[in-house]
């Protein structure tokens, strides 16, 4: 697809940040390309536009550049999966681990039903750890997960994803 070529070069690379050894993809000069930004839009939209899908859950924070438009243009709600303590009604969370440490994403209680189809959308995946969290959020709560979707996967980290094996299965980075 040759919006993909334009895409690509639309996201700026900078190395060392947010630490040395760290080679940060940087979506914000994408946005900055309104042809460019457009075009992600509509390879999701063209992809999930006839699956059937209710929800889409957007990760903090990238997640929730790209899944309104998104969840929009489908006709489905927009989740927010947010950090912890952020949301201010109800929540059910899910911890997941990081390199050092772990971390948390939270949604609201009564933002899905039992029986809905989500697709889950961030802007990029490296482990797949953040993903993970976010699918068994949603299959707890009852919701299939019909596909997670990003927009840049880090290269060197490409292996055959399995969420049903619990890890994330990569149906459809852009990048
Ligand atoms: P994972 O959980 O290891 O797959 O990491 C994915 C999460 O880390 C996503 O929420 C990304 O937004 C964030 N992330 C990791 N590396 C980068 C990067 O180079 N650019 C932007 N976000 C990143």
């Amino acid at each position: 697809d040759s919006r993909i070529a334009r895409i690509t070069s639309a996201i700026r690379v900078i190395p060392d940040f947010p630490k040395p050894g760290i080679l940060f993809q940087d979506i914000t000069t994408l946005l900055l390309d309104p042809v460019a930004f457009k075009d992600t839009i509509d390879l999701f939209v063209e992809r999930y536009k006839d699956k059937d899908i209710s929800v889409v859950a957007g990760v903090e924070a990238r997640g929730f550049i790209f899944g309104p438009p998104i969840a929009l243009a489908i006709g489905a709600k927009f989740v927010p999966m947010r950090k912890p303590n952020k949301l201010p009604g109800a929540v059910i969370s899910e911890e997941y681990s990081l390199e050092y440490g772990t971390d948390k994403i939270e949604m609201h209680v009564g933002a899905v039903q039992e029986g809905e189809r989500a697709l889950v959308i961030d802007d990029l995946i490296a482990t797949g750890g953040t993903l993970c969290a976010a699918i068994s959020l949603l299959e707890r709560v009852g919701v299939k997960v019909v596909e997670c979707a990003c927009v840049i996967e880090l290269p060197e980290l490409k292996v055959p994803y399995s969420h049903r094996s619990g890890e994330i299965r990569r149906q459809a980075t852009v990048c």
